[in-house]
């Protein structure tokens, strides 16, 4: 039976250190770290997580900058904010929440956000520094997930590691973080071959597909650290009619009785996600101040 990786408690570790971090920042620099945040539309789930981002940036003692726009904001607007952030000294980080709506091209909007301040780590400047073993600003949710391979394993060096997905946000910075900590990569997808027989091979496996329960507790090899990103509602017709319930891409209750440790859905990797955002906007403002980060506090 695996252990269960409590990401809620390890997110709140790291927030803590973060709020230290920003403590010192004020009382030895004189400086506050900034994140604004950026939603077009009022997509509800997007709403939620701005919320949390602006209630847990505020708590760790940062300033916070809300921008809500209305879903039929063109291009250029949204660019014209971008570039009025990228002038604010108060602003260290910038996240844009997507998806943005059909009118607006992502990757305009990344291209536009000044790379220092691309607390999101999607600007193609960062993505090269990830890729070439730079220190550029790396993306949230993959960082949070080796943060707890890190913790739950020590050194990673020839471990085999499946991730199964390629995205941009996930998938690539996944596999990318894990070769730069010496793992043997295999990156998976829609067109992969006997994807059981492939994770079945591996010590760790990246799950962040997003499709509910795909991955079964055969597919894994006993003793395997299993982390799941994937966040899909499923119905819960136990819980009342019309009722709904959060699922990984892995089959939990199935996969615990083979992996070593694994990351519940909740609890897991999502809370990481912002947690590892307040920690980029502290690393931008030290990044662009030449402030060494890494010895600011324990
Ligand atoms: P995408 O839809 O962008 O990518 C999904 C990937 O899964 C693709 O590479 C796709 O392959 C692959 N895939 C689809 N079906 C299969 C299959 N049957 N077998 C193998 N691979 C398959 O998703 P994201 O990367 O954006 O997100 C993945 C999941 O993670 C989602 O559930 C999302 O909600 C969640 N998520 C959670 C976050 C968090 O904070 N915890 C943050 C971001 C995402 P192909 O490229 O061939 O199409």
């Amino acid at each position: 039976m695996a252990d269960i990786i409590n990401g809620k408690a390890f997110a709140a570790r790291v927030r803590e250190k973060v709020a230290r971090q920003v403590a010192r920042l004020k009382a030895d620099f004189g400086c506050t770290p900034g994140l604004a945040v950026v939603l077009v539309g009022d997509d509800a789930a997007s709403g939620i997580y701005v919320r949390n981002k602006v209630k847990q940036t505020e708590e760790a003692g940062m300033r916070s900058f809300a921008h809500r726009l209305p879903i039929d904001t063109d291009e250029a607007t949204l660019l014209a904010l971008v570039r009025q952030l990228n002038d604010d000294k108060d602003v260290h980080g910038i996240l844009v929440q997507l998806p943005l709506p059909p009118q607006i091209d992502e990757a305009s909007v990344i291209s536009a956000i000044d790379p220092a301040k691309d607390v999101d780590g999607f600007h193609l400047l960062n993505v090269g520094l990830l890729n070439t073993g730079g220190a550029g600003l790396v993306p949230c949710t993959p960082l949070g997930c080796l943060m707890l391979l890190q913790d739950r394993l020590g050194d990673l060096s020839g471990l085999d590691a499946v991730v199964v997905g390629r995205s941009n946000i996930v998938g690539k910075p996944m596999a990318s973080l894990l070769l730069a900590a010496n793992c043997t990569v295999t990156i998976a997808h829609s067109r992969t071959r006997d994807l059981p027989a492939l994770c079945r091979r591996a010590d760790i496996v990246i799950a962040a597909v997003g499709r509910p329960q795909m991955i079964k507790g055969d597919w894994i090899k006993p003793g395997a650290t299993v982390i799941d990103v994937g966040i899909n509602r499923i119905p819960a017709p136990e819980k009342g009619e019309g009722k709904t319930r959060l699922v990984g891409d892995v089959d939990f209750d199935d996969a615990k009785e083979a992996a070593g440790a694994i990351t519940p859905v909740p609890g897991g990797v999502g809370p990481m996600t912002i947690a590892v955002l307040l920690s980029n906007t502290v690393r931008a403002m030290c990044l662009s101040k030449g402030i060494d980060h890494a010895a600011l506090v324990d």
